[in-house]
């Protein structure tokens, strides 16, 4: 049976990360609510790697409105409680999130990188 209260508003059957927040496909969950999920990256490029993703099918941060304050608010909020958990907050973190081919975006469901574990350069590559 499944649960309506965990089931996305909207989803792409086609999409990698739909199906991973479907339980289609493994991922390593370190968090998960009614709003989103956040996995641990397959291809760490930090001792911390996360990524937190909503679990309605959002493409990309350019498709955010007002109305997605809240789901942002969590997505913060998550980020900070995971950077404490994962004992990368007092040294400094990193949340990115990539939109587009220009911004290296890879995955077309929206999802914010928590990165911690060692230092970044800035500006980014
Ligand atoms: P983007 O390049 O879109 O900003 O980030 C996509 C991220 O998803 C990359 O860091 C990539 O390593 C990660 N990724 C790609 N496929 C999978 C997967 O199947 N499982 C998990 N956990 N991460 C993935
Ligand atoms: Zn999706």
């Amino acid at each position: 049976m499944s649960d309506p209260t965990s089931a996305p508003r909207k989803r792409d059957p086609e999409c990698l990360f739909c199906r991973i927040v479907a339980g289609e496909l493994p991922a390593t969950t370190v968090h998960s609510d009614d709003e989103l999920i956040a996995i641990r990256d397959i291809a760490p490029r930090s001792p911390t790697h996360i990524l937190i993703l909503p679990r309605e099918h959002i493409v990309s941060a350019a498709d955010l409105t007002e109305e997605d304050g809240p789901l942002l608010g969590n997505v913060f909020a998550t980020a900070v409680a995971l950077a404490r958990s994962e004992g990368i907050a007092d040294r400094g973190y990193r949340i990115v999130t990539n939109v587009g081919q220009w911004g290296g975006q890879t995955v077309d469901h929206l999802h914010f990188h928590l990165m911690g574990g060692r230092s970044f350069t800035w500006p980014p590559g």
